[in-house]
């Protein structure tokens, strides 16, 4: 077993995240083709908290720094390098602007948390994968994920 080391983490508004564990996986859904994709990590703290830390990253270029792709969600507009941005905007045209990375950080307390976390509204094959290999290291992910009990 991984033995727990002293963590920091930063979100996209800066805010810093603390704590003593081990990581117990990631995965991310990178594809050279498609517009965007995500990464995420899982941890456990030493006071067996959950700590889950996504990262939003996007492939599009685009022409016009204000373009509504571009600014969905949290991201601001930033000067895009084609090697790190290859793909053109469908909406404004392959320009020299990409979105920024967006990043959060979010503590849970147990593994149904975790899961409800991971999971959102529609569990999808990526995370449902995610969970069965969190399963295989962790026995209270592996308890509220893997057996169901039907009554
Ligand atoms: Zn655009």
């Amino acid at each position: 077993m991984k033995t727990s080391t002293s963590t920091t983490l930063t979100d996209s508004f800066g805010q810093v995240t603390e704590f003593i564990g081990k990581r117990l996986g990631a995965i991310d859904t990178f594809a050279a083709h498609k517009p965007s994709w995500w990464e995420v990590e899982v941890y456990r703290t030493e006071g067996g908290s959950y700590v889950v830390h996504w990262s939003r990253y996007s492939n599009l270029r685009h022409q016009d720094p204000e373009c509504p792709r571009l600014l969905a969600g949290s991201a601001k507009a930033v000067p895009a390098d084609p090697q790190d941005y290859p793909l053109p905007c469908k909406t404004c045209g392959p320009g020299r602007w990409g979105a920024s990375d967006r990043i959060s950080v979010d503590a849970v307390e147990t593994a149904p948390a975790l899961i409800k976390l991971l999971v959102g509204d529609v569990p999808n094959n990526t995370i449902r994968a995610f969970l069965a290999e969190l399963s295989e290291v962790d026995d209270d992910i592996y308890e509220n994920w893997m057996r169901k009990v039907i009554l």
